[in-house]
């Protein structure tokens, strides 16, 4: 099989990177290189600014309902190509098939919402500021702006951003991870033959000389990165000692709180996904359990009989529960995390080290684990460990686990579990995390909502998705009238 390099999507054309470096894609589930990604140039990502600058004017310009009429037709594009954009994700990434599904509908999510820029977009104005004098606010667009995105939603995340970009009259670049560049091929190779007029909406591939173009490049307005909170901190010093807009969302460590009135029938199943979904590869994922009080035992015991029976294997198996994680390093890293666990005192109910799924000898499998007697100075308790570990943690009460919650520096979402409206009231209040799930595990706010998150899991004041997405992708821009 020949190893294809992916190429890069500028001004309406595939362009072959001239870089030397490029780095391979890997199945997860086989180990083998399926593509390679090229670590493209400060030219090349030049090319692709220059591109996007030229088409800003015209683009601007086009109405808003004529831009939004592109998003409906890539929406149904999508929408047609489902299944072949499905596998692709899975293919590149790992996850499991039914997960690369839910991450296109909520991708496609994106899309439709911002179909509603026509009205989002609007201004406001007031009549009569002064006698005769009126003034009004017009949202008009800024420029070229980028995203930087991860690993982990290879097909979803750029969406959070360039719909509402383009939508609002910006014009783009994605600059997808190198580790999955696949599903934004697959993705592009769709925008294309929709005819979005050239430059609108481009993709350079590669590394840190691609992000650091772009940057500093004098033609680019702002910044969406999505990815671990050491490298958000170094790119958004960056971009402001370059004045760009940025917004940048970082790693996670979320706490879910058990309280003993909770009904662990229907609890346990939310916890299981929000631990081993995407093989603990979220940024919403389950990080730590708090046990509140007496359920601390019988939670225990139906958590561990759950994950006995939750299945590993290669995602695009139909039936498969969880993945592979996505890169072997990824898998090291997790492995690391599991032995400092051991190191450190903790008790290893589950073990899913070592893990053999038939037919798959390479690939880059870790089981369910769990471990009990995790206390509040571990690294497993503090660190996002990013695959399929749950530590579990006693505590007193819901002050404690509060305590616990805020003792950690990230702050992306966090849940509680209970049957009483006054508990759940009291959390959602207190609690300093952006996403708040309340008898809900993985807290994802749908598109019209803004992806939120706090402390070190978010850098900028405006959000992605929704009000928020538009907000920041326009400039506010107040116009006072005066006719003689
Ligand atoms: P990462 O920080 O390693 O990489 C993210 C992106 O930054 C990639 O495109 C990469 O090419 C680029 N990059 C890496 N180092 C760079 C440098 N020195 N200069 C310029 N660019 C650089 O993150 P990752 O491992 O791909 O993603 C996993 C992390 O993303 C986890 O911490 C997860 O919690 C986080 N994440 C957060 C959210 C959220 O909404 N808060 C969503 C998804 C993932």
């Amino acid at each position: 099989m020949t190893v294809e390099v992916v190429k890069n999507y500028i001004n309406g054309k595939w362009v072959e990177s001239k870089a030397k470096e490029t780095r391979d894609v890997f199945n997860p589930a086989t180990g083998e290189v399926i593509a390679k990604t090229p670590m493209s140039t400060k030219e090349e990502t030049l090319e692709a600014i220059n591109a996007a600058k030229a088409a800003f004017e015209r683009w601007r310009s086009t109405p808003a309902l004529t831009r939004v009429r592109y998003l409906n037709r890539i929406r149904d594009a999508f929408e047609e190509n489902f299944e072949d954009l499905v596998k692709t994700l899975t293919m590149e990434q790992g996850k499991a098939i039914d997960e690369s599904r839910g991450e296109y509908r909520r991708t496609i999510e994106n899309l439709e919402c911002a179909t509603s820029i026509p009205s989002l977009q609007m201004g406001y104005n007031s009549e009569d500021i002064s006698a005769g004098i009126d003034e009004m606010v017009i949202k008009q667009p800024l420029g070229v702006f980028f995203c930087v995105a991860p690993f982990n939603f290879p097909g979803m995340v750029p969406t959070w951003f360039w719909p509402f970009a383009i939508g609002v009259g910006n014009t783009y670049i994605v600059k997808p991870s190198e580790q999955v560049p696949l599903s934004q091929v697959k993705q592009f190779e769709i925008i294309h033959e929709i005819g979005l007029p050239r430059g609108v909406l481009n993709m350079v591939h590669g590394g840190s000389e691609a992000v650091n173009t772009l940057i500093e490049s004098p033609d680019t307005v702002g910044m969406s990165f999505v990815g671990s909170s050491r490298v958000g901190k170094l790119l958004f010093k960056k971009t402001g000692e370059y004045g760009k807009r940025a917004q940048v969302q970082g790693g996670a460590k979320n706490f879910l709180t058990v309280m003993p009135d909770a009904d662990l029938e229907k609890t346990i199943p939310a916890l299981i996904t929000s631990f081993y979904g995407c093989a603990g590869q979220r940024c919403l994922a389950g990080g730590v359990l708090l046990a509140v009080g007496d359920i601390y035992e019988p939670l225990k015991e139906m958590i561990v009989e759950a994950a006995k029976k939750y299945t590993t294997g290669n995602g695009l198996e139909e039936g498969v529960q969880m993945g592979p994680l996505a890169s072997n390093a990824g898998m090291d890293k997790v492995l690391k995390f599991i032995q400092s666990g051991i190191d450190e005192g903790a008790e290893l109910l589950l073990d899913g080290r070592g893990i053999e799924v038939p037919g798959y000898p390479d690939g880059y499998f870790i089981g369910p684990t769990i471990f009990d007697k995790v206390t509040r100075d571990m690294t497993i308790a503090k660190e996002e460990i990013f695959g399929p570990v749950i530590p579990i943690m006693q505590v007193k009460d819901l002050d404690e686990a509060i305590e616990i919650i805020h003792a950690n520096p990230y702050g992306n979402a966090s849940s509680v579990f209970t049957s009483s409206g006054k508990t759940a009231r009291d959390y959602q209040y207190r609690v300093k995390t952006g996403n708040i799930g309340i008898n809900v595990g993985v807290a994802a706010p749908v598109a019209t909502f803004p992806f939120s998150g706090m402390k070190d899991s978010f850098l900028g004041d405006l959000h992605d998705q929704g009000r928020d997405a538009v907000e920041f992708f326009t400039e506010n821009k107040v116009v006072i009238t005066r006719w003689f």
